[in-house]
């Protein structure tokens, strides 16, 4: 019904002498892969990630882009810029964007909605802070960020689009979400998905869990009947460590 996707968040890691060797490591190791496998990495090391997977079967992705098409938003990136290097997923609405940069659900839909017309594929990030998981709201919290995330884009759009599930309390922290609590939630976005898309189109959907996911927790995660593949931060960082979790998808 759905194939996984194991996609690398390498954030602000690596330069581009790095990536390549990384790069060169990984792509023999997962090679037979039996599920999507992405890296998505820094707008620098594009370039190189490109070469180094062509003729693979590992695709690439960035980490942002801007929702307007060009024009005067210094330090920006275009979803066409992207698109005309040959990336083809781009990652949407990262918590440490939102914390950090000041992202909202609202600016992350029209990321999204900017990729889509590029032909990108958005790997959109929605999860609860530890404080909402505290307060029991985290199916509300992570609804109503799905919902606004998708808001105004199509059943053909949808199609395109990955949600990854973060429980923000989960990212970096070496506190991974049970297996049970990342299912839960993976189903929540699919059935708030269905009531948007329908079951059919929801069925289609690949939702990934992300935080703290490593080789010896993702073959319990992957296991999850809503847990479509993973992204991962700090594992995928080590060619050994990410071809492990591509092997347990
Ligand atoms: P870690 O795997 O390092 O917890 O990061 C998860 C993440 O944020 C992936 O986008």
């Amino acid at each position: 019904l759905r194939t996984p996707v194991i996609a690398g968040n390498w954030k602000m890691n690596k330069n581009r002498a790095e990536a390549k060797a990384l790069l060169e490591e990984l792509c023999p190791l997962v090679k037979d892969a039996g599920c999507g496998v992405v890296v998505c990495v820094p707008f620098t090391d594009l370039e190189t990630a490109l070469a180094a997977t062509a003729g693979t079967n590992v695709k690439v992705g960035a980490q942002n882009c801007h929702f307007e098409t060009s024009g005067a938003f210094t330090g920006e990136i275009a979803a066409d810029m992207l698109a005309e290097m040959g990336v083809e997923y781009v990652v949407l609405g990262h918590s440490e964007r939102r914390q950090y940069f000041a992202e909202t659900d609202e600016t992350v839909n029209l990321r999204t909605k900017a990729a889509l017309a590029a032909g990108l594929k958005p790997i959109v990030c929605v999860g609860e802070l530890l404080a909402q998981r505290e307060q029991g709201i985290t199916a509300e919290v992570v609804s109503l960020q799905t919902k606004v995330a998708l808001q105004g884009i199509d059943a053909e759009g949808l199609r395109s689009i990955i949600i990854a599930y973060e429980p923000v309390w989960a990212i970096g922290t070496g506190k991974t979400a049970t297996a049970e609590q990342a299912g839960e939630v993976c189903a929540v976005i699919r059935a708030t998905v269905a009531g948007l898309y329908g079951e059919e189109a929801a069925s289609h959907l690949v939702v990934q869990y992300g935080g703290s996911m490593n080789a010896g927790n993702a073959a319990e995660l992957l296991a999850q009947p809503d847990v479509d593949g993973g992204l991962i931060g700090g594992a995928s960082l080590k060619a050994d460590a990410f071809s492990q979790i591509v092997e347990a998808a």
